[in-house]
């Protein structure tokens, strides 16, 4: 059995959630994990919540709304990671400055005030970092939190240094590409520190490449890790699955 860290399953990407989910199923895809990462999306995302037994959610604002999060939007992200059982931890949050760079003293400060919402609260996080890996690690260095570094594209040395800081690391579609250098990442270090994720709809692992991805390929990047680790599929699902269990304190 998989468990799905991390996919975006709005409205605006799939027609027909049930079908998603049912093929999902079919494929021992059987907890999906839902990012809200700005105001709409979780909303639309505590009715999935509240209509899925198997799908929890993540909240937290994604960087790229660092212009317009306000004091009040914050207050309310609190509230609802203390009162709905099924949001299980703060993120996607943390640094992008791939897409902006010119508001990162808004980006840090949006990504502190969530660290310290996570701290109050005693959750793990779900780091969004692009362009930034170093900066977003001396940030979370700051802090005694874990989580997942959510769809990781660094290097090995950095990735060690997130695992000794108590951070999984989320591996996607990206390990199926060809000359990535995640295959190197992946081989060396241990499967007890790493978790599964599509990021759903985008980034569809090979042979989907470039098309809109969904979590029931999930087995796909299962299999890539085997072949890499040279061990079987079911290995890589079960223990991936109990690192997710464990980290998120889930019973599926
Ligand atoms: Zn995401």
């Amino acid at each position: 059995m998989y468990i799905d860290s991390h996919c975006h399953l709005s409205k605006e990407y799939y027609e027909n959630l049930d079908e998603i989910v049912n093929k999902a199923k079919e494929n021992n895809v059987n907890t999906l994990i839902i990012s809200g990462c700005d105001k709409n999306g979780i909303i639309e995302g505590l009715e999935i919540i509240n209509k899925y037994n198997n799908i929890y959610m993540t909240i937290g604002f994604h960087p790229s709304e660092a212009n317009i999060t306000k004091e009040e939007d914050l207050i309310w992200l609190e509230s609802l990671l203390k009162e709905n059982k099924k949001i299980i931890a703060v993120g996607e949050i943390g640094l992008d400055y791939y897409w902006v760079k010119d508001n990162k003293e808004l980006q840090r400060d949006l990504f502190r005030r969530q660290l310290d919402i996570a701290t109050r609260l005693n959750l793990p996080v779900v780091i969004h970092s692009r362009e930034a890996t170093q900066e977003s690690y001396d940030i979370l260095k700051e802090y005694k939190l874990n989580g997942i570094i959510h769809c990781y594209s660094g290097s090995l040395e950095m990735a060690k240094e997130y695992i000794k800081l108590g951070y999984k690391i989320g591996i996607g579609g990206v390990v199926t590409f060809k000359n990535t250098n995640l295959v190197d990442v992946v081989k060396e270090i241990d499967l007890k520190d790493i978790t599964l994720e599509t990021d759903s709809p985008y980034l569809a692992p090979t042979p989907y490449r470039g098309k809109q991805n969904s979590p029931e390929y999930i087995p796909i990047i299962a299999e890539k890790i085997a072949e890499i680790k040279e061990i079987s599929k079911e290995q890589v699902g079960e223990t991936t699955t109990n690192n997710i269990k464990k980290l998120f304190n889930i019973n599926v």
